[in-house]
């Protein structure tokens, strides 16, 4: 079983997380908090060790592992890095998005490092941490991967400038897994000496947590809010009752580096430490930045220099966002140009003291795009986010529109979103960060007398939008659609007039700037705005049925027989790609219950009903050269053995069980059937001990990839 290269980019999340004061705490007390640092542990004023945040992924790292495919049996956490944004609340709802960002390959026999990142956003709205995971997977190296980029790293030859001696308990891990890391290691004595240790051992990241606190202590002492990056590679490991020692030399102001012994053989058990802080004024600063936020990012808006997108440009500013006001300066049916237009919203932007450069290059040509993107990336160094926004108009029947009127239209929404979006593209890989809007409207969506030439151009930005999404999800950029109402000059003579007071631009803009937001957890929506009203707009699909008999042409008048079920949207479906809309198409013709053939899964199976499902869900296109037998020991009443043979691409399930099988699955019914219909996740399941897996581990991994219920 090799590791998924594939998997490289592919989103992890939202992964959510409630929590309060009580868990900060217990937190705290994971990690040897007391009466000596009372901050962390008495709700009155209570301070949050900036570690807590690896808690909020954990289920994220778990993913991390599975999703790359390596050997669950090889893997130990290599480095971990947290940048820390905003100071993290004492209670809330966390939301965890990320991806698996790098595999590198350490060579023969030496594993690969599997390189993971998460932003995390609390429910006040603002971003707190980034975390860097790296996991060294001890079994998986020698598949001619790219080697890991080598870092240098030296301690100063001084003695420490700090020293903080500490004693975890020997049942410190028994505190410490409340937090969320309930892995058997650490607590289950079979299961450590299965592992090969005398006994259960403590949690690196439990050590991770005294280091942050020793760290904190003596670096900026009861302020851990000002901490903004902490990084560590795990070394060894360590039994519980053993005292540490951490070493802090300072480097300079707001940086040092450290390192946490064992202080009873003087091994390293937490190397390569580096901190970094801010003064108390910065923080304040931070502070007093609330809710959704830009700063230190770089948007274009094309066509922002009247109606909504100068409104758009307005608002990104006055939330920190570093703005590139395009405008070609022509009137609404796209002739002439000025540079009035652009200018005067740049000024207004510096007199309320944002950041913005002018931009007057023509979305309609290929030209005019990327001198867009140069304009950003000249003027600021970056591009976070793009608004395709400019517009004009051409109204004409079909009858009457000439070729001049269709293709200036369709030069300008569509051609034009091409021509910015695929030099915005690029830039936006290189920091792996992006958010890009695309503008639709009601007349693509609808459709509207006398605008044909518009309609297509609107409705080809929301088919533009459809593929990439699925084209830039790796690269962590969200693409989004909008289509608002609203009073401007281009919809003047379309809109009532006494609409016009409520429908201001102004009422377009919290959409807008939320979806180009960090915090827009959705790619490939389409969204209604305006007057302050909001709602989604979706392409769905029916039931629909098959008419006539299976693999025979029906003919005309039994498909105008069938109409009514043909256009039932009953139980409509959303796809997100073709090829799943394909898939139910299939999934129509199979004799399937129709819970299936709708795509969703059913809410609880039988055991028995699993195994019987088994060699429907079965994907004989993924068991090329597979040849094992997995036994299944179901626990429960409702539970019982089961095995499966899988061989030359067939599967045979039968009762009962096998004499030699490659691989036995231990598990309670409850646990299985859910572990089956993905309420459980296998590798919190096997590292909470509640799935146990007997003979090839790694054979275990392929179950996911045969079946599909
Ligand atoms: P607007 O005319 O007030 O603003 C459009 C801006 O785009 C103008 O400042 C114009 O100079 C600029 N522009 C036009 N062609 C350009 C080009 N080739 N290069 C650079 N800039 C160019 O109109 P608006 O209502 O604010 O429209 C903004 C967007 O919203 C358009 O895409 C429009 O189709 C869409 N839209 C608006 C409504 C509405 O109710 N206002 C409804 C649906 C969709």
């Amino acid at each position: 079983m090799a590791l998924d290269l594939d998997s490289i980019g592919k989103k992890i999340g939202p992964l959510t997380k409630d929590y309060d004061w009580r868990d900060v705490v217990l937190y705290a007390l994971g990690v040897g908090a007391g009466f000596d640092d009372l901050e962390y542990c008495y709700e009155d004023k209570l301070k949050v060790i900036p570690s807590f945040s690896i808690g909020a992924v954990f289920d994220f790292l778990a993913q991390a592992a599975i999703g790359s495919n390596a050997n669950l049996a090889g893997i130990l956490h290599g480095e971990q890095e947290i940048v820390f944004h905003n100071a993290i609340p004492t209670d809330g709802t966390l939301s965890s998005t990320g991806a698996i960002t790098n595999i590198y390959d350490k060579g023969d026999n030496k594993g690969a490092l599997v390189l993971a990142e998460a932003d995390t956003v609390h429910s006040n709205g603002q971003k707190l941490f980034t975390n860097y995971f790296t996991l060294f997977c001890r079994k998986d190296g020698g598949f001619g991967g790219d080697p890991a980029p080598k870092e240098d790293f030296d301690f100063p030859e001084r003695q420490p400038d700090f020293e903080e001696d500490a004693q975890p308990s020997g049942d410190q891990p028994l505190i410490y897994r409340l937090s969320g890391d309930i892995f058997a290691l650490h607590v289950n004595p079979d299961f450590a000496k299965a592992s090969g240790f005398e006994k259960p051992i403590m949690h690196g990241l439990c050590t991770h947590g005294y280091t942050c606190r020793a760290v904190v202590k003596h670096l900026f002492p009861g302020q851990p809010e000002l901490m903004t990056r902490f990084k560590v590679r795990f070394s060894r490991t360590l039994y519980p009752g053993v005292p540490i020692k951490t070493q802090i030399w300072k480097i300079s102001e707001g940086k040092a580096v450290f390192r946490t012994l064992n202080a009873d053989s003087g091994e390293v058990v937490i190397d390569r430490g580096e901190v970094e802080w801010i003064s108390q004024a910065e923080a304040k600063i931070r502070a007093s930045r609330t809710g959704i936020r830009f700063d230190d990012q770089v948007a274009i808006v094309t066509g922002a220099g009247a109606g909504l997108g100068r409104v758009y440009a307005l608002e990104l500013a006055k939330r920190g966002a570093k703005v590139v006001v395009n405008d070609l300066g022509g009137t609404t049916d796209g002739s002439g140009s000025g540079q009035g237009p652009a200018d005067e919203v740049v000024a207004q932007i510096k007199a309320q003291g944002g950041e913005a450069v002018a931009s007057y290059a023509n979305v309609a040509t290929e030209e005019g795009g990327r001198a867009i993107v140069d304009t950003a990336v000249q003027a600021f160094g970056r591009l976070d986010i793009l608004i395709n926004n400019a517009g004009i108009l051409r109204d004409k029947t079909l009858a009457k529109m000439e070729p001049a009127a269709w293709d200036s239209v369709l030069a300008v929404h569509l051609v034009g979103a091409y021509n910015v979006t695929r030099p915005a593209l690029q830039k936006m890989k290189e920091t792996n960060y992006g958010r890009i809007i695309m503008t639709t409207s009601a007349a693509g969506l609808f459709g509207n007398f006398g605008q044909t030439n518009y309609s297509a151009a609107k409705l080809g930005l929301v088919g533009f939008m459809n593929t990439l999404k699925l084209e830039s999800e790796k690269y962590n950029v969200l693409v989004n659609t909008v289509a608002p109402v609203a009073a401007t000059r281009l919809t003047e003579e379309l809109l009532p007039p006494d609409l016009t007071d409520k429908l201001k631009p102004e009422f377009i803009a919290p959409l807008v700037l939320f979806l180009s937001s960090e915090q827009c957890p959705t790619s490939g929506g389409i969204y209604n705005a305006g007057m302050g009203h909001f709602s989604r707009a979706a392409i769905v699909t029916g039931p629909g049925v098959v008419v006539g008999k299976d693999g025979q042409v029906p003919e005309p008048e039994a498909v105008a027989a069938s109409m009514s079920a043909i256009c039932s949207i009953d139980q409509a479906q959303e796809f997100e790609t073709a090829t799943l809309f394909l898939g139910s198409m299939l999934d129509a013709f199979s004799q399937k219950d129709s819970s299936q053939a709708s795509g969703s899964k059913p809410a609880k199976l039988s055991v028995a009903k699993i195994f019987a499902k088994m060699p429907d869900a079965f994907n004989a296109d993924k068991a090329a050269g597979v040849d094992v037998v997995f036994q299944y020991c179901i626990s429960g009443s409702d539970g019982g053995d089961w095995f499966v043979t899988i061989k030359d691409g067939t599967c045979a399930v039968e009762q009962g069980k096998h004499q030699a099988p490659t691989t036995t699955i231990k598990m309670s019914a409850e646990d299985f059937s859910a572990m089956i219909m993905g309420k459980l996740n296998a590798m919190q399941a096997y590292t909470s001990g509640k799935l146990k897996i007997e003979g090839d581990l790694m054979k275990s991994q392929l179950i996911e990839k045969l079946f599909n219920f």
